[in-house]
């Protein structure tokens, strides 16, 4: 599991040095699940601190490796779940994803990853980054497995009042294999972005002809406000996180700084050594956009234009069953490559955000690999609570391919 559930049985840290020594009094809804199914945490995995990050890069502790290339970042911010995944560490590990970080690390680890409707998985005993968007969900090498597991985590929580009251469905039982008649909506200028990488492109188009192959259409749908897809997640999800990570005080969890002479200077300090550069970042940027004067220029204006991302894919979703798109506009980039450029880092999630802006689910399914031998994904987003539909349209494509039986080298099958 990502290092980011509450557990009486592992330490919490959420890749921050805030963290350090934190033990919770009790399990995350998600944990009591996979317990009372008999399935064994076997321990927890490396992330980007709070969760803020598409490399993994910026955990307090270490640096998680891509199996493909232990050159190149794992992606992130679950990049040691798909990292232990791809390695065949374990069969499947949880993830949670608030702008992609399921589906992109799981993209550039060559394994599955599905990120579910919002409110599908309880967020009960989840560390919050940014609470409207935050979600959990399964890594493991096959739609099957991914719907097996989503099975086990499913479902209403009285614990959290945002997930919903109905039961889920039988996931695996829905995958038939059958996707003939299934219209899938590309939308306009996805498959060949400016600055996306034409292999990637190229692996994800060919993805598309074997679903057509196997009887699925293509329609083409317009998209048009997720152009503003960055500016808006990156405006939300730090005001979010700037309000979430308050807590952090040196008072209720973790780490407090020692030597303070008072207690404005133990927050501060605390708060200062306690966390990174990403997070600080973070709360600086949200803070400053939930502050009088421009809380209207910015977060209102973002809250705007995620409810018409919404209605954007609302408009898709009347003529088609799933879109679909590249999950990532390239593959892992190196170790080292973009940590001094925030920027270049955010711009990684260009696909995944949107389908968080407006709480769809999306899935990430292997579609093979650049010349260089790297992993490449195409992402399947569904209707909301159509996580049925998109995992029989990643298993049918699994069941006539073989990109997620291929293994790195040096891991055995
Ligand atoms: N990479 C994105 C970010 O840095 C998404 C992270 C996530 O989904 N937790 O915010």
């Amino acid at each position: 599991m990502k290092d980011i559930f509450a557990s009486r049985e592992f330490e919490t840290h959420c890749g921050s040095r805030i963290l350090a020594g934190f033990r919770a009094p009790y399990d995350a809804t998600v944990l009591r699940r996979l317990a009372e199914a008999g399935l064994v945490v076997v321990g927890s995995t490396n992330m980007d601190e709070f969760a803020m990050g598409s490399s993994t890069e910026n955990s307090a502790f270490q640096v998680t490796h891509n199996p493909w290339d232990p050159a190149r970042i794992p992606g992130g911010s679950s990049g040691g779940s798909a990292a232990a995944v791809a390695a065949r560490m374990v069969p499947a590990a949880l993830g949670t994803d608030t702008g992609g970080s399921i589906r992109q690390p799981a993209a550039l680890c060559g394994v599955v990853g599905i990120k579910p409707t919002y409110g599908r998985v309880s967020r009960y005993g989840l560390v919050a980054f940014a609470s409207s968007l935050d979600q959990v969900g399964p890594i493991a090498r096959s739609c099957a497995d991914a719907a097996l597991l989503l099975g086990v985590l499913a479902g209403h929580d009285p614990r959290d009042a945002t997930s919903y009251p109905q039961p889920a469905p039988n996931f695996v039982a829905a995958l038939t294999g059958e996707v003939s008649g299934l219209r899938i909506g590309l939308p306009r200028g996805f498959f060949d972005g400016a600055g996306a990488d034409p292999e990637t492109m190229a692996a994800a188009r060919e993805a598309l002809s074997t679903l057509q192959g196997l009887g699925a259409k293509t329609v083409p749908v317009e998209l048009p406000n997720s152009a503003h897809g960055i500016a808006t997640y990156y405006l939300i999800c730090t005001a979010e996180a700037s309000s979430n990570l308050s807590r952090y005080d040196g008072v209720k969890y973790g780490f407090r700084a020692p030597a303070a002479a008072t207690l404005d200077e133990m927050y501060e300090r605390t708060r200062s050594e306690g966390f990174g550069a990403e997070v600080k970042r973070r709360i600086l940027l949200g803070t400053y956009v939930l502050s009088a004067g421009y809380y209207d220029a910015y977060y209102r204006k973002a809250q705007q234009v995620r409810t018409l991302i919404r209605a954007d894919f609302a408009r898709a979703f009347e003529s088609c069953d799933l879109v679909a798109m590249p999950t990532t506009p390239g593959p892992a980039w190196r170790i080292g490559e973009r940590v001094d450029d925030p920027l270049a880092m955010y711009l990684a999630d260009v696909y995944t955000v949107t389908a968080n802006l407006a709480g769809l689910p999306g899935l990430s399914v292997p579609c093979g690999f650049t010349r260089a031998g790297l992993p490449v994904g195409l992402q399947l987003i569904g209707r909301p609570l159509d996580e049925v539909t998109v995992l029989r349209a990643g298993d049918a494509y699994q069941r006539h391919t073989d990109f997620h039986e291929r293994v790195p080298q040096g891991v055995a099958r």
